[in-house]
């Protein structure tokens, strides 16, 4: 097996880990109650005409998706630090 991250080798009985992301689509409810009826109708037939132009499978990833990573302890390590693989302060190099 190996490390879905750095390619690294697992042995056989070495401890790894396994990452499970699940990404669901959300909107603020409190957003739609300020909308009027012609934006939200507006807002319904955009959605649906995102939708038609992808298949079944795209559709349904563009709403909820599951994911599942095995990952070496260094990478563990990597990925609890910096989850979301944000810039890191002073990783542009600029000084000032
Ligand atoms: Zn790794």
């Amino acid at each position: 097996m190996t490390c879905d991250r750095c390619d690294g080798l697992i042995e056989t009985g070495d401890v790894h880990y396994l990452v499970e992301i699940s990404l669901t689509a959300d909107m603020d409810p409190t957003h739609l109650g300020g909308l009027s009826s012609d934006a939200l109708s507006d807002g319904l037939q955009r959605a649906l005409d995102a939708a038609a132009s992808l298949s079944e499978a795209e559709a349904m990833a563009s709403v909820h998706e599951k994911r599942a990573f095995v990952l070496c302890g260094p990478c563990r390590d990597a990925y609890r630090a910096n989850p979301l693989a944000r810039p890191l302060p002073g990783a542009s190099g600029l000084i000032h």
